[in-house]
């Protein structure tokens, strides 16, 4: 790839000029929103449902967005193209902006928008084949009527915390529970588990972001004809399980093979994990909102 352009506040400048004061509250407390969007064959996937959720979040911590979400779809197939990009990574970044250093927003100025686009960096095709081992750790998931797992922020450090903890039992993923124990997500991806032909996943209420990607297996697995049921369950119930899977953008649905050190089912991805991630695979492009109306399009830089 060659220069890498960040759309910036209206302009785009090279990656390594895009800079940010330091008294922007999104560096000094976290205080902003962002998703994470996924471009495949110059197709934004899902990008309607990004940007709702991305707007509720906003809502939700008092952010007013100085863009429409029409502006917005604009301002991501520019970056796109600028970069050249049809399969990508999009981070979309709105944080308060540039304040003073006290907490209270109302000193910040304006919103600052970020649009970075990059090459996507894939999971390797072993880890599907393989499937992840993961652990539980100490950490519970935020509470819902603390700071809520919906909003998806810039306060990242509950995920943080997780991915800390995860490192130091040698896995790249974890589960963390709620406060009552029941299980709530992974550190950037939703969870589910298969039991006797049924698909489990975490109701809103337990505490997980509303992740598009799990909407939209949820959707799937329902139109292929299996039950699909938003029911709280525990370690014990993913331990028993005959399949496990996560769901997220970036890693789209990927198989758990071993859970705190009990193997899932036969200890290697099931048949369910697989045929609805090749069913997910199938429906990307068709879901998605077409950027490039023709494959020579994405030589105009
Ligand atoms: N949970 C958390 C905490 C996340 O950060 C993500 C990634 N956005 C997900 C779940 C998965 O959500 P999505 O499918 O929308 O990427």
């Amino acid at each position: 790839m060659g220069e890498q352009w960040i759309y910036l506040n209206g302009e785009f400048v090279k990656k390594e000029d895009a800079k940010i004061s330091v008294y922007d509250h999104g560096f000094l407390y976290g205080d902003g929103v962002f998703e994470g969007i996924r471009v495949y064959h110059g197709n934004v996937y899902k990008l309607e449902e990004h940007l709702e959720r991305l707007f509720n979040s906003a809502k939700s911590i008092m952010l007013n967005i100085p863009y429409t979400m029409d502006e917005l779809t604009d301002i991501i197939v520019q970056t796109l193209k600028k970069n050249a990009l049809r399969d990508a990574y999009i981070r979309l970044v709105v944080s308060r902006g540039v304040g003073n250093l006290g907490l209270d927003p109302t000193t910040c100025a304006k919103p600052q928008l970020i649009v970075i686009a990059e090459e996507l960096a894939i999971y390797p095709k072993e880890l599907y084949e393989r499937g992840l081992e993961i652990v539980t750790v100490a950490t519970r998931r935020n509470r819902p009527d603390v700071l809520s797992p919906k909003v998806k922020s810039l306060n990242y450090l509950n995920n943080i915390l997780v991915k800390i903890e995860a490192s130091l039992a040698g896995v790249s993923e974890a589960l963390m529970l709620n406060n009552e124990g029941y299980v709530a997500e992974g550190s950037a991806d939703n969870v589910f588990i298969l039991r006797k032909g049924v698909l489990l996943t975490p109701p809103g209420y337990i505490g997980a972001l509303e992740g598009i990607t799990r909407n939209a297996i949820v959707d799937l697995a329902l139109d292929m004809g299996y039950e699909v049921k938003e029911e709280p369950f525990t370690r014990h119930d993913v331990y028993t399980a005959d399949e496990v899977f996560l769901t997220g953008t970036a890693a789209e649905v990927i198989a758990v093979v071993k859970v705190d050190g009990r193997e899932i089912g036969e200890g290697k991805p099931g048949p369910e994990t697989q045929r609805l991630l090749k069913a997910f695979r199938q429906k990307v492009v068709e879901d998605g909102v077409k950027v490039y109306s023709k494959e020579s399009e994405v030589e105009v830089g």
